[in-house]
């Protein structure tokens, strides 16, 4: 019996919709625990180019059971565009499960969501406006509504009128915003309950049958670890926790039942929106990794900011998540450069630290130390064994294995699935 996590080791985009499209070949439940449709997977496979926001990357094997856990936040209009599109592709969606108790975004919270960040002016976050902070606001204010809700007229309509009420009030009072109308809300929420019937299930025990029966579990994380609301680089952090302690409670699984964690991480380092980024790199280097890796969000079109290999970043991500394999991903993306650096320390006043700090005002007085390696300059998008790699692309590998004391299972060097070096079998 094996349960694998997938979680993302940096800020984000690591390339983790990859490599779950990877491992749920051997997979046989694939579950999503917290998030919404602000995360962007992009999978590249014999069906074609898919942008998933909110079904896990396995609903493309066709054995595989896909779950979004009680930790994630949904928007029902996206997850129906999204089961259309793999409808049009002839790909099975029975196999989908949405928790019951997940909660649902609603059209005032991507409203608020702007608004609050026009509000914040300067200090504007860089949430994606798709009302994900909203939602798991109103989640933690009690006064939120879930999938199961909108299967019951009755109890959606009081629910609703509660909520809509108390938002309208904000809406109007506070941000001078026209009034959303209650009962176009509720016919169109009590549709999309209609529709999504057929998916919403107590998923935590469709999860307890998988652990009985020994089935081999993914639990995919979307975002990264530097981005926990409570262990990230906060207010630039989501609202929800990447980290594993996310996959017990956006799931209900008990925490000893996950054996394995897999941080996937980028061979350089990318964030999108504000907030500390302590090897960001000048201008042109970050504007070349920027374009051959085409660092651009998924879900927002966004420039994302680019910089090197942050391994103390890593080795905390590590530390705090059990992790116990990595994958390293865009390899190739790092081909054309003559120099690739990993930042083994920060520097702070005269002093060298190894250590992640959750203090903002230090995060920004920080400066990387780096250590600078002669780049391979050589193509690695066909290389398919560790022992093919240019020997400079080996020793940088094996460099990060040291600083950050974990193995590197799969290196990828390309977006296909197979642009990838297997090096450790997962499942
Ligand atoms: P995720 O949210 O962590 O899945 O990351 P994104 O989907 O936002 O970003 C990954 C992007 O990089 C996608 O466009 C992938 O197709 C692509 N990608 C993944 N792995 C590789 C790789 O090894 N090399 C290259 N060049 N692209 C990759």
């Amino acid at each position: 019996m094996t349960v694998q996590a997938v979680i993302g080791g940096q800020w984000g985009d690591e390339g983790k919709g990859k490599i779950v499209d990877l491992l749920t070949s051997r997979a046989e439940v694939v579950a999503r625990y917290q998030g919404g449709d602000n995360a962007g997977h992009t999978v590249v496979n014999p069906y074609g180019t898919f942008h998933m926001h909110l079904i896990p990357s396995g609903i493309f094997s066709s054995e595989v059971t896909c779950i979004i856990g009680n930790g994630v936040v949904v928007n029902p209009q996206r997850l129906i565009d999204e089961l259309v599109v793999l409808r049009q592709h002839k790909i099975s969606i029975e196999r989908l499960f949405i928790s019951e108790a997940a909660h649902v975004i609603l059209p005032f919270h991507p409203i608020l969501d702007q608004l609050e960040e026009e509000s914040r002016g300067n200090s504007s976050i860089g949430t994606t406006h798709r009302g994900i902070g909203p939602a798991y606001t109103d989640k933690a204010a009690r006064v939120g509504i879930r999938m199961v809700d909108l299967l019951d007229e009755e109890i959606l309509l009081s629910r609703l009128t509660q909520m809509v009420n108390a938002k309208n009030r904000l809406l109007t009072k506070v941000y001078n915003h026209p009034p959303l109308s209650l009962h176009e809300i509720y016919l169109k929420y009590l549709e999309y309950g209609r529709q999504l019937a057929p998916h919403i299930r107590d998923t935590r025990q469709i999860l307890m049958q998988a652990l009985r029966e020994d089935k081999r579990i993914l639990l995919e994380g979307a975002q990264g670890t530097m981005l926990d609301l409570d262990f990230g680089t906060y207010p630039y952090v989501t609202s929800s926790s990447p980290s594993i302690g996310g996959a017990c409670t956006g799931l209900g699984i008990p925490p000893a039942r996950i054996q394995r964690v897999m941080a996937v991480c980028k061979a350089y380092c990318t964030r999108v929106g504000a907030g500390p980024f302590p090897t960001e790199a000048e201008d042109e280097i970050a504007e070349g990794l920027r374009e051959r890796g085409h660092e651009f969000g998924t879900t927002t079109g966004r420039a994302r900011r680019c910089g090197w290999f942050d391994a103390v970043a890593a080795r905390y991500v590590v530390d705090l998540n059990g992790v116990n394999s990595l994958a390293i991903t865009k390899l190739d993306v790092l081909d054309e450069e003559p120099v690739v650096r990993i930042c083994t320390g920060y520097r702070l006043n005269d002093a060298v630290v190894d250590y992640v700090s959750t203090s903002q005002l230090l995060w920004e007085s920080l400066t990387p130390v780096y250590e600078d390696m002669p780049g391979w300059q050589s193509s690695t998008r066909q290389v398919r064994a560790f022992e093919d790699l240019p020997e400079q692309a080996q020793t940088f590998l094996r460099r990060i294995e040291e600083i950050v004391g974990t193995p590197i299972a799969i290196i990828s060097v390309g977006p296909k699935r197979e642009e990838s070096i297997i090096r450790q079998t997962v499942f």
